[in-house]
């Protein structure tokens, strides 16, 4: 039996892990990559996930706005161009369409960061769109 390493996700062996009583299960690959750099990556996953949610949530908002003090350039501009899109539309369903009506500037910031596709399928062609089950959830 072995672990999920919790950074790159790989079931490994036992072996594979450092063997110390870390809370964490992070393999001898993960655990050469500097703590900064993890803590970044991390960071960007959450702030991708952010953007696949249903919608962002005011406890996401505060965790956006705590990253705007990050020692990370890159992290805190992309916190700021969340936060941003929070407040133009917290909401996932046709958000590309009303950023795009707000701020034609802002959309392409948003394309830009890989934060925001063009929908080819989205616009107004989901069946689907209209009735999203997910829409009153709030992961985190
Ligand atoms: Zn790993």
């Amino acid at each position: 039996m072995g672990h999920f390493c919790y950074f790159c996700g790989e079931l490994k062996s036992n072996e594979a892990f450092s063997g110390k009583g870390h809370r964490r299960h992070l393999c001898r690959a993960c655990n050469s990559i500097p703590a900064a750099e993890r803590e970044e990556s991390e960071l960007w996953g959450r702030l991708h996930d952010l953007m696949d949610q249903s919608n962002i949530s005011k406890k996401n908002i505060v965790w956006l706005k705590s990253l705007l003090e990050h020692s990370n350039q890159l992290i805190r501009a992309h916190a700021q161009l969340i936060l941003h899109v929070a407040e133009v539309a917290p909401f996932r369903k046709k958000r590309y369409q009303r950023i795009s009506v707000f701020s034609t500037k802002l959309l392409e910031r948003c394309i830009d960061a890989g934060l925001l596709y063009p929908p080819d399928s989205e616009w107004g062609a989901d069946p689907s769109s209209d009735e999203d089950p997910e829409e009153n959830n709030e992961p985190f």
